[in-house]
């Protein structure tokens, strides 16, 4: 890269601009960097050649390969070693990438722009089965006319308002001798740091630098996904100039489905039978989320029980990456009973099922009667509860609250 091995020139003047020692890390030259940047930054009355200096420094000891070379040859050798462009610094742009997240510590000041998120709502059924959908979606890239350039000429002239470096500072007095820097992105130039004469703007973009796109998305939705699964394209979302393009994401979100709960690979599904069903026997016709027609039914002589559980192997959720794999199919059934009977039902009941407990006569007589009435259980209990932690919490706070009652002793 060097035609001859550059002299030895000044190689400490950097890092006493930015008041570090030779052996400053990284996120050391960062501080003293931001530090003294703000500082000395022209919109607060600093010296422009002082700032200038100071981002010059950082700019090439933040490079780990220009650091090297710095500290090997010396300033010279940064200078002339025209590849690294050293020469050509900005020092407004390296202000504004500290403060914007851009700059890494290698001196490559590539920002990632914002990935875009999409819910993307499907049925339990599409979850089961798979599917791919076609989206059409609408970003932004960058304007071919001028190469996201924004202007007709390739030119573009230093924003006015933040004197290009995008971000303008406030100050703001927080108290006798302190003042509080506000670093905010410029509004004349909306950040980016240059402004675009008009009758320079390129026609196609109106010198926004990027165009509006309709794009189809092509978005498989596999066998077993769950919900809130998230499906990328890498550097699908809006380009921008100088900008990694960040990513389009779409967020699974599973609709309810009417008949079927999926619980991790296992589903599972209500059925009611009626009180003879339970007792006596049923079968049922089960369509599943991929339309098959499932028969189930009891075994002989079987009874079930309100509140049971039946399971069918094999028959629950398609796991995902593993589509021949299935967890359990859990039947709950609940069981519907008659409201009322005729004595003639009763009779014929008692005449097949375990005989009733009867109290005596005698017995019955001793005894008071009772009524019993109607109740909703649920809705008691916690209208109990919440009446039992009031007074608790009254009790508590008549406690800390009132003062002791003192008896006057006369
Ligand atoms: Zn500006
Ligand atoms: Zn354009």
């Amino acid at each position: 890269m060097f035609g001859m091995p550059p002299k030895k020139s000044d190689n400490s003047k950097y890092y006493e601009t930015l008041g570090v020692p030779k052996n400053a890390s990284q996120e050391d030259l960062k501080k003293a960097y931001r530090k003294s940047a703000i500082k000395n930054h022209p919109d607060k009355g600093g010296d422009p050649e002082k700032f200038k200096e100071i981002a010059q420094a950082y700019e090439v000891l933040s490079d780990p390969e220009k650091r090297q070379i710095y500290d090997q040859y010396g300033e010279d050798a940064i200078k002339e070693g025209g590849g690294f462009g050293g020469g050509h610094v900005d020092p407004f742009t390296i202000f504004r990438d500290l403060f914007t997240g851009g700059g890494n510590p290698f001196g490559q000041r590539e920002r990632k722009g914002e990935d875009v998120i999409h819910p993307l709502k499907v049925s339990l059924e599409d979850l089961y089965k798979g599917i791919s959908k076609r989206l059409l979606i609408s970003r932004n890239v960058l304007c071919s006319k001028c190469k996201g350039k924004g202007s007709k000429s390739g030119a573009s002239s230093k924003c006015p308002g933040c004197q290009g470096s995008g971000i303008k500072v406030s100050f703001r007095q927080i108290g006798p001798g302190m003042v509080q820097q506000i670093p905010q992105p410029c509004i004349t130039c909306k950040g980016t740091g240059e402004t675009i004469k008009m009758n320079d703007r390129c026609e196609s973009c109106k010198g926004e630098k990027v165009v509006k796109e309709k794009k189809t998305l092509e978005v498989v939705v596999e066998k077993g996904m769950q919900n809130g699964q998230k499906i990328t394209f890498s550097g699908q979302a809006d380009e921008a100039p100088d900008m990694v393009t960040g990513d389009i994401v779409f967020v699974l979100q599973q609709k309810e489905h009417p008949k079927f709960k999926r619980k991790h690979d296992d589903l599972f599904y209500e059925h009611k039978l009626s009180l003879t069903e339970a007792l006596c026997g049923f079968q049922f016709v089960l369509t599943h989320l991929d339309g098959r027609k499932l028969l189930v039914k009891s075994q002989t002589g079987e009874v079930i029980k309100p509140d049971q559980f039946k399971a069918i192997n094999d028959e629950g959720m398609v796991i995902y990456q593993w589509p021949f794999m299935k967890g359990k199919l859990y039947i709950h059934f609940t069981v519907e009973f008659p409201d009322k009977l005729v004595s003639d039902q009763c009779k014929a009941l008692e005449s097949i099922l375990p005989n009733r407990s009867k109290v005596s006569d005698i017995e019955s007589e001793e005894c008071e009667e009772t009524t019993l009435h109607d109740v909703n259980i649920e809705e008691e209990m916690r209208k109990k509860d919440q009446q039992a932690a009031q007074e608790a919490y009254e009790e508590d706070d008549h406690m800390r609250g009132g003062a002791p009652v003192q008896c006057a002793q006369q």
